[in-house]
């Protein structure tokens, strides 16, 4: 399936909420969202003041956290049924494993100003976790893994400025982060009240178990 191509503002207007795709933009008054909010497209606005199903609910919940998180359909359901297995709370346990990728670990850090930056970032090959490089935006990291800009990348611009000029970290408390160092520890597993996203989980356990 293909990625995604079009203005990605047209996605929170869709959903009637800020996703914070783009990085900076997104808390500048440039935001669409700012601007205009009602649905993409001629009759976006017709279509916002429709009754929505159970079924539309449902589905707009899930789509807006593999949107937040930038997952593909497939890799979504995939780990939905991880969250099936797991103990606790599905909807809950489903958050969790998304807040651990490594490319939202990064974003969550400060070492990126969006989730689909810290994407490019880790699959350009910057990060090294534990020491070892890893170029996987999926990759789950653990309590206790220490993830670093490897010794290669500190020397780029992009990295310099982050670590002598960052004033944006504010990590959840599950993580730690040193930008002067350019590392970031997970502390412990993230837990529902540490995921600021306003959206009901237990809609999207409801959309897959129909
Ligand atoms: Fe969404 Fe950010 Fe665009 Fe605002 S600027 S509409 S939050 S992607």
């Amino acid at each position: 399936m293909a990625r995604y191509n079009d203005s990605v503002c047209k996605l929170c207007r869709r959903e009637g909420m800020k996703l914070f795709l783009k990085g900076e933009r997104c808390y500048s008054p440039k935001c669409a969202i700012e601007d205009r909010n009602t649905p993409p497209g001629m009759h976006g606005q017709k279509r916002s003041r429709r009754k929505t199903s159970d079924f539309g609910r449902q589905l707009r919940e899930k789509q807006k956290v593999r949107r937040i998180y930038g997952v593909l359909e497939r890799q979504f359901r995939g780990y939905f049924r991880q969250a099936l297995k797991a103990k606790g709370v599905t909807g809950a346990a489903l958050l969790q494993l998304l807040e651990l990728r490594l490319d939202n670990v990064v974003f969550r850090m400060g070492f990126a100003t969006s989730r689909s930056q810290a994407r490019q970032l880790v699959t350009h090959g910057h990060f090294v976790v534990n020491g070892q490089k890893v170029d996987i935006a999926s990759y789950a990291v653990q309590p206790g893994d220490v993830i670093q800009v490897g010794e290669r990348s500190r020397s780029l611009p992009y990295f310099k400025d982050l670590a002598q000029f960052s004033s944006r970290v504010s990590s959840p408390k599950w993580l730690s982060t040193d930008m002067a160092a350019l590392s970031g520890r997970v502390n412990e597993l993230p837990s529902r009240e540490d995921i600021d996203i306003p959206i009901n989980e237990q809609l999207i356990v409801e959309f897959y178990s129909r």
